[in-house]
């Protein structure tokens, strides 16, 4: 599978699940642009570490996927987008009487709306170049519901429809459009939280994994960025040109609850 030639938007990749898609997209090929709402030295340096290991061209671009007009700024400075990989996302959790609005909005926005505005103006440049795929990161969230999570549940259904309608509207063209469904995804944040969790109630480091993370996940083991993308990689690839408008649910059995 090479995805030489073709030019990879990442939103929300200088760590976690983005940052796993981008460097796989690279392993496979594909020039890609790293973005986050920073710009740092060592968002930059990423880029460059990347661009070495794998030998393709690498930048990364500052945008505010909470705002349209840099949403849409991010996919014109790009130049290129063959591949979009719709990424960035926060959560926030509280019961729907006490949720702050400013994170509702802040939920939506980045979530949902960003995916909106990028694909939209990826659309004509992926027609101009005759070929396009749209992966979008959703979650088991967007399939299935918690407690909790109003806004990241709302955003994420809404991935899925947005998803559907956008393979609906390019399914005549050599575009794709699909969202991949991550469960539970061992990335550095969730990392981290495990000495905390292990602390608090006096667990074993497997004990925490098992019994409070990955409650709900049947395989009680995390997904992986690497395995998230590969899911990218081959929806990318030629095998799944007919893969269009749906979920693929990376999340060790959960939605089969
Ligand atoms: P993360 O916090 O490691 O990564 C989130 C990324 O989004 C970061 O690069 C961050 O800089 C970026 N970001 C946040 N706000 C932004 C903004 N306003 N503009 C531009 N970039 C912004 O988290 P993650 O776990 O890697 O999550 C990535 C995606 O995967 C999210 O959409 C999340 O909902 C989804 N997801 C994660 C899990 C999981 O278990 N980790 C499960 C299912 C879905």
């Amino acid at each position: 599978m090479t995805l030489k030639g073709k030019t990879a938007v990442v939103t929300g990749s200088n760590s976690g699940i983005g940052l796993g898609v981008a460097r796989e997209l690279a392993k496979a090929g594909a020039d890609v642009v790293l973005n986050s709402f920073t710009d740092t030295a060592e968002d930059h340096k990423l880029a460059a570490d990347m661009s070495a290991e794998f030998g393709v061209t690498v930048r990364y671009i500052k945008a505010d996927m909470s705002k349209p007009d840099e949403c849409r700024a991010l996919i014109e400075q790009a130049e290129s987008c063959d591949i979009l990989v719709n990424n960035a996302g926060i959560q926030f959790v509280k019961g729907i009487d006490e949720f702050p609005t400013e994170k509702w909005d802040a939920i939506i926005a980045i979530n949902l709306s960003s995916a909106f505005h990028t694909t939209a103006a990826a659309l004509p440049k992926m027609r101009a170049a005759g070929w396009g795929r749209i992966v979008n990161i959703a979650s088991a969230h967007g399939l299935t519901a918690s407690p909790f999570k109003s806004a990241y549940v709302a955003a994420k259904h809404g991935v899925v429809g947005l998803t559907k309608v956008t393979a609906l509207e390019t399914a005549q063209e050599p575009i794709t459009c699909n969202a991949i469904c991550p469960g539970y995804v061992l990335t550095p944040l969730v990392e981290a939280q495990i000495p905390d969790t292990m602390e608090k109630y006096n667990m074993s480091r497997e004990d925490v994994i098992k019994n409070v993370m990955l409650e709900r996940q049947p395989s009680k083991e995390f997904a992986t960025v690497e395995e998230l993308g590969g899911t990218a990689v081959f929806l990318c690839s030629d095998a799944a040109k007919q893969i269009t408008g749906t979920t693929i649910s990376v999340d060790g059995g959960w939605t089969a609850l």
